[in-house]
């Protein structure tokens, strides 16, 4: 457990096309997570690539960039006590069908590919998506 620990969370286009902000957002503060920075933005194949560049030998990876670019998302950085595994166990499993019952993919994920949120794995990799999006002084202080 850590104390006071930001993430990076995205909001997909599948759940913003269907006008779910609002719903999931409210995920996040009904679970303790408070929302320090957020914009809303249409990523760049460049930039798509780039933030999934680790995925880059899977096979999914152009079906990855070619959705992650096909409409607005929502980026957030969540801050709270263990914020990582706070926001990824909201967030449910990457298979909506395995993902438990009132986690955001499960009410809301279409498919594997298309499953309306990322959330940071790892506090390095939060650490390095958070920096992708946001310069330190569009972050609030909250807490
Ligand atoms: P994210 O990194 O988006 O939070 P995750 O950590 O749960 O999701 P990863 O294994 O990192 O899952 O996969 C990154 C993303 O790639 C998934 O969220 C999903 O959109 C896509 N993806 C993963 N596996 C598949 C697959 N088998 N088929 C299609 N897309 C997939
Ligand atoms: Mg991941």
């Amino acid at each position: 457990m850590s104390a006071n620990q930001r993430t990076l969370s995205i909001i997909k286009p599948d759940a913003v096309a269907c006008n779910e902000i609002g719903a999931i957002l409210s995920k996040f503060e009904e679970a303790g997570l408070v929302i320090v920075a957020c914009k809303m933005m249409h990523l760049t194949e460049k930039q798509a690539g780039e933030f999934y560049a680790v995925h880059k030998e899977r096979p999914f990876f152009g079906e990855l960039v070619e959705f992650m670019t096909s409409g607005p998302v929502l980026v957030q950085v969540l801050e709270g006590v263990d914020a990582i595994a706070k926001n990824r166990e909201v967030m449910g499993a990457t298979d909506p069908s395995k993902a438990e019952k009132g986690t955001i993919r499960n009410e809301f994920a279409k498919s594997v590919g298309e499953n309306a949120v990322h959330g940071s794995d790892a506090p390095d990799t939060a650490k390095t998506e958070i920096a992708f999006f946001f310069k330190e002084n569009e972050i609030c202080e909250r807490t």
